[in-house]
């Protein structure tokens, strides 16, 4: 008899989005003919920029000609776009790394999902409350933790390290023992960030522990702030207990395009002084169970980071983080408590009197006609605010701003 993954069972029900699509629509349904706006799902609006569709139209014609034509490229990545992705590294933040140490991949979250696989089943995991679901989700499935708990609204088995208004989001390492620390920042969906010292800290705790830290850059580009870290590499003591994924969704719209890296230095410890161990084996995971990303998409890749295309990734960048002061300006002028929005297209809203998430996801929607996403959806510290997302038009932001005023 074939049995089904036992664990997926496990996996807390009603996943946010579908449950946030569930309220829309019936909404809908009650108000026929009128707009809802959406400032809710992270995902881009604006169109691919020219230099970077030119490098993949060319590829594109590339493919088409029989003298020019690549099949299955290496699974680890076009060694051009690992190379770029390298001098990236090195002229951007100063961190010197191996070509051998990146892994391009179809996205960061196919990465940050199956990168658990290459660490043993006993393994404790840590992450970020609030936090992007597939770090605990990904665990969940793999068998890693406990069954959910209703009660605190979390999984057995998993530390959370809380991160709310006391620690401005940042939350600290725990007191516990954890094998494995997923880390995010600039932070979704907080839109915090941290500072070297406060990444030292979890290098600090790495090392003590003999931990690995799982570091989601996603959002490296929208770092404005003078002195924050776009790499966790750059902290002192990283390359032996840090793995760093990323991804040109967010700073090049690829969201669509699919195109992501992960970088896994040789030097990593783990067992004890083994080093190199899970550098073979995330080489072993993807060249075993992936084909390597599109050859398209890679071409674009390069094109995004050679100097033309940095400018126009710059440009995307600051329209959505326009959106951003746009929308926590409007918020805060209404009277709303906000974070993030500055090294981030997050503005974490404080829900006002005493709502609950969803009770302010609801009296937005109803009163404003905007969509948001829950907090409480990310997790159990998440409760009692909203996520509002700069990803769209201008002007539909604006009218979604103008509406929250006049509106709430
Ligand atoms: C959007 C996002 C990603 C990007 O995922 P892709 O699969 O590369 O599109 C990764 N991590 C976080 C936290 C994100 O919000």
């Amino acid at each position: 008899m074939a049995r089904a993954n036992e664990y997926f069972a496990r996996l807390s029900s009603g996943y946010l989005f579908p449950e946030i699509a569930r309220r829309i629509n019936e909404w809908q349904l009650r108000n026929p003919g009128k707009k809802v706006m959406r400032l809710g799902i992270g995902n881009t609006t604006e169109p691919i920029t020219p230099h970077i569709a030119k490098a993949m139209k060319d590829k594109i014609d590339r493919l088409s000609c029989r003298d020019t034509y690549t099949g299955y490229g290496d699974e680890q990545g076009d060694t051009a776009l690992r190379e770029a992705l390298r001098r990236h590294y090195q002229e951007e933040y100063g961190v010197s790394l191996p070509l051998d140490a990146f892994f391009v991949s179809d996205g960061a979250k196919s990465d940050a999902a199956n990168i658990q696989s290459i660490f043993s089943n006993s393994s404790i995991i840590a992450t970020q409350d609030p936090a992007y679901p597939v770090y605990v989700d990904s665990n969940v499935a793999g068998g890693h933790t406990g069954s959910y708990n209703k009660a605190y609204d979390g999984y057995e088995g998993i530390v959370y390290m809380r991160a709310d208004e006391s620690n401005g989001f940042v939350s600290c390492p725990p007191e516990e023992h954890a094998d494995l620390i997923y880390l995010c920042f600039p932070n979704n969906p907080t839109g915090a960030v941290a500072t070297k010292e406060q990444l030292s800290a979890f290098i600090d705790y790495a090392h003590k522990h003999k931990s690995i830290i799982i570091f989601d850059a996603a959002y490296s580009d929208y770092i404005e702030t003078e002195g924050i870290p776009h790499s966790i590499y750059e902290i002192d003591g990283a390359m032996d207990c840090a793995i760093e994924i990323n991804s040109f969704s967010k700073n090049a719209g690829f969201t669509g395009v699919r195109l992501g890296w992960t970088i896994v230095p040789e030097k990593l410890v783990c067992e004890d002084e083994n080093t190199s161990l899970l550098h073979q084996y995330w080489n072993r995971r993807q060249t075993t169970f992936f084909n390597g990303a599109s050859n398209i998409a890679q071409a674009g890749g390069i094109a995004a980071l050679d100097s033309e295309g940095r400018k126009e990734c710059a440009s995307l960048v600051s329209y959505y983080k326009q959106n951003a002061r746009i929308i926590r300006k409007g918020l805060e002028e209404t009277g709303l408590t906000c974070y993030g929005g500055i090294d981030s297209p997050y503005v974490w809203t404080k829900c006002p009197s005493g709502m609950s998430s969803w009770e302010f996801f609801s009296h937005l929607l109803e009163k404003a006609h905007v969509a948001t996403t829950p907090g409480s959806g990310f997790g159990p510290a998440g409760e009692g605010f909203v996520r509002i997302s700069a990803y769209g038009h201008r002007e539909d932001i604006e009218m979604a701003v103008k509406s929250i005023k006049e509106n709430i």
